[in-house]
């Protein structure tokens, strides 16, 4: 069977596991816990793991009737990263394995969760899908810290108002750029009056008229360097860098 890898994270998406005594699921490579393995949704912490390959089975630690993550990590955690933990925490208890049934591989695009080529294919021609935008958020010629910040802005994980009210920190809902109420990222980064004014001034410069996205990483998807009326495509990329970096230092100013 010919094998064509170059269509492969397409299809790896839609692919799911549903942990049984978790023999066969990789703990932090395979999606068995919410929308995205964990090696992805929490890198900062993959980095610690004292056994990175570990099956779901090798972690889980069964005692009597309880239960328990034997998660361990190279050093102990610093201040700064007890709010991953706790996520993380919260994302690993939310399924349990169970003793003596048989993992499965499951396919997300059909109900019966069976793979079928009708229902893959039909996701290909969908208009709405979307790969993630590394080249668009991962610059070269931008500083580390803030390619990383657009990164974790774009996974929609940066601490807004909304995002530390899940975490049941009772704040005002207000956004301190506009004075009204729910902060959101794209309320913050896109459509804050404030943003738009610096968006506005941004694309009158380059003469160009721009219908905002509702998302941030919808943004970044589109932010490609063709535009042929800008002086330097070099510029033009940086941009969302840019302005997204000066807004969330504006804003916790
Ligand atoms: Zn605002």
């Amino acid at each position: 069977m010919e094998i064509h890898q170059e269509g492969w994270p397409r299809f790896a998406e839609n692919v799911f596991d549903r942990v049984g005594d978790g023999a066969h699921v990789k703990f932090r490579q395979h999606q068995w816990c919410g929308e995205t393995p964990l090696r992805r949704r929490f890198p900062e912490l993959y980095c610690l793991a004292s056994n990175p390959e570990a099956s779901v089975k090798d972690l889980a630690s069964f005692d009597g009737t309880s239960f328990s993550w034997n998660v361990r990590f190279t050093r102990l955690v610093q201040d700064w990263e007890l709010e991953s933990i706790a996520d993380f925490m919260d994302v690993i208890y939310s399924v349990l394995p169970a003793q003596g049934v048989i993992d499965t591989i499951c396919w997300k695009l059909s109900s019966q969760e069976v793979f079928s080529v009708n229902s893959f294919y039909t996701s290909l021609l969908s208009p709405t899908y979307r790969s993630y935008p590394w080249k668009n958020v991962w610059k070269p010629l931008a500083p580390s810290k803030v390619n990383f910040f657009i990164w974790i802005v774009s996974l929609g994980k940066v601490l807004t108002l909304d995002n530390l009210q899940k975490r049941q920190l009772v704040l005002t809902d207000w956004c301190c750029m506009c004075k009204e109420a729910g902060e959101s990222i794209d309320h913050l980064f896109l459509h804050c009056h404030t943003a738009r004014e610096l968006w506005d001034l941004v694309f009158s410069m380059f003469g160009l008229r721009w219908v905002m996205p509702c998302h941030v990483v919808d943004l970044l998807a589109c932010w490609t360097g063709q535009n042929r009326r800008s002086r330097s495509d070099a510029i033009w990329a940086l941009i969302p860098h840019c302005l997204m970096w000066i807004i969330w230092r504006e804003r916790n100013a």
